[in-house]
């Protein structure tokens, strides 16, 4: 038995031949009817992953906080507010509760895909407004961008050095199995120069669709003024290496099993994404860990103003902090984009 996700990817592959991992990541989550995002709610404990702002309330208020002060320095202009993947909207629910307390009440946009997910973020943030890319946003005001694990799923190409050149890993079908093969030979200068010359059997990851991403804000930003945040696991790249990974009930999995039914990720290259942002004229900061960013952004006078507000509470609160603090709060890693001329943005400065 084969779903109709697998038959639907099988048919194109029949059809066309093997497909970029581009192609299978995006038809694997945003399949227009079977895509995993467009099926189901993937949070929480019952759910496949847990994110940061599940985790608990402290992270989207003091993300919220973060993009309340720098407005408030870049003398409060008309923003409005945007998040990208904003997953149940639990982020965005804490995060404008923080930005009203300091005086920001933003319209409120959300880039989000799946149908389940916007209906969730429905009924915690009334009144926003949706959009299926970044290009329908806003043109007239400053924007305030925050991308909490959004980019760790857009689709990424894998690029494999076999003999004296680099080819593009390419999915092909056999039978009831999908399975990675090596396709045709690509032009070297898609690789970053100091990796040319790696050894067989190097994996290289890039991710167009991000870059994209990335380079159409920091352009929005350059002419409209504003900010964005990018927290996500991932490194300072280039990089040579294989982070694509599948996940399910909270357990790894394999990619090309069971399309449709598993979260597909790879980790994320900041260096990337802050050189497109830099290439549209924007000012990029960091990465500085998600430890550095909460730390400084005050989560432990959060978590002690939370524990005497509810004491029954202290224990949860201190291993909710502990938690997004702990492992996580090292391989997760946050990249800021601003105007050149807005202020430094908090915990990015030197
Ligand atoms: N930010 C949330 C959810 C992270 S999961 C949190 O931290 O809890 C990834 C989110 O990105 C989901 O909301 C998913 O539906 C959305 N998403 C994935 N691919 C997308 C795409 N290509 N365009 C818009 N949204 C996308």
């Amino acid at each position: 038995m084969t779903s109709p996700l697998f038959a639907a990817i099988r048919d194109e592959i029949l059809a066309s031949g093997p497909i970029g991992l581009d192609r299978y990541m995006g038809l694997c989550l945003s399949h227009p009817v079977h895509g995993y995002y467009r099926t189901r709610d993937p949070l929480g404990a019952r759910g496949d992953f847990v994110t940061a702002p599940e985790i608990s309330q402290m992270f989207g208020e003091l993300i919220g906080l973060w993009c309340a002060d720098l407005w408030d320095r870049a003398g409060r202009p008309e923003v409005a507010w945007v998040e990208l993947g904003p997953g149940r909207g639990t982020l965005a629910a804490d995060a404008s509760r923080a930005m009203a307390k300091a005086g920001l009440v933003p319209a409120v946009h959300f880039v989000e895909t799946s149908p389940v997910l916007r209906a969730a973020q429905a009924e915690r943030v009334p009144g926003a407004t949706w959009h299926d890319g970044v290009d329908t946003l806003p043109t007239d005001v400053a924007l305030l961008v925050v991308a909490n694990e959004f980019f760790d799923a857009l689709p990424i190409r894998q690029l494999v050095r076999r003999g004296e050149g680099w080819h593009e890993r390419l999915v092909a079908c056999q039978d009831t199995l999908f399975l990675p093969i090596a396709g045709k030979a690509v032009p070297v200068d898609l690789l970053p120069e100091p990796l040319r010359d790696a050894p067989a059997g190097s994996v290289l990851e890039i991710s167009p669709a991000s870059v994209a991403v990335m380079q159409a804000l920091g352009r929005r930003i350059a002419a409209q003024g504003g900010a964005l945040v990018a927290i996500d696991y991932g490194y300072e790249g280039p990089a040579l290496g294989e982070t694509l990974q599948a996940v399910r009930g909270h357990g790894f999995a394999n990619p090309f099993e069971t399309p449709g039914e598993v979260d597909l990720s790879a980790h994320v290259d900041f260096t990337t994404l802050a050189a497109a942002a830099q290439a549209a004229d924007a000012v990029a900061w960091g990465p500085v860990t998600q430890r550095d960013l909460l730390g400084q952004l005050g989560i432990d006078g959060r978590a002690t103003a939370l524990a005497r507000h509810a004491p029954e509470r202290t224990e949860a609160i201190l291993a909710d902090r502990a938690r997004l603090m702990g492992d996580m709060g090292m391989l997760f890693k946050a990249l800021a984009v601003t105007h050149h001329d807005w202020p430094t943005p908090a915990a990015f400065g030197a």
